[in-house]
């Protein structure tokens, strides 16, 4: 028999509601407060690091993540009739016989890594 605990959770008081929700807005709010503080704070101290010839910005995010963002994900390919990073083997397919590009074609043909 456990019909009077399903009447408890199930009996919602709105004023007991009401008084959460206020508590709530008042932790927002404090919250908010808290963060503004700590942001002023923080802008001064790096305000100071200006003036001593630092560059640091605030920037708000998950910093891990725009650390990955920048990783480079594409394979560098490496060809091994020309030797040369930035294409491979199947570029030649088309080629007969097959040989080495000429650095020419290969800024041509844009197989090569810039840089
Ligand atoms: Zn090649």
């Amino acid at each position: 028999m456990n019909s009077m605990a399903k009447e408890e959770t199930k009996n919602v008081d709105a004023a007991e509601m009401q008084k959460k929700l206020s508590q709530y807005r008042q932790l927002a709010g404090l919250r908010d407060e808290i963060k503004d503080g700590v942001l002023r704070s923080v802008e001064d101290q790096l305000q100071v690091l200006s003036e001593l010839g630092f560059s640091y910005r605030l920037v708000e995010g998950n910093t891990r993540a725009s650390a990955a963002k920048t990783k480079r994900p594409k394979k560098i390919l490496h060809c091994e009739i020309c030797n040369v990073d930035g294409h491979d083997k199947r570029a030649h397919k088309n080629q007969k016989p097959r040989q080495a590009f000429t650095p020419k074609e290969l800024e041509e043909r844009g197989l090569v890594e810039a840089g």
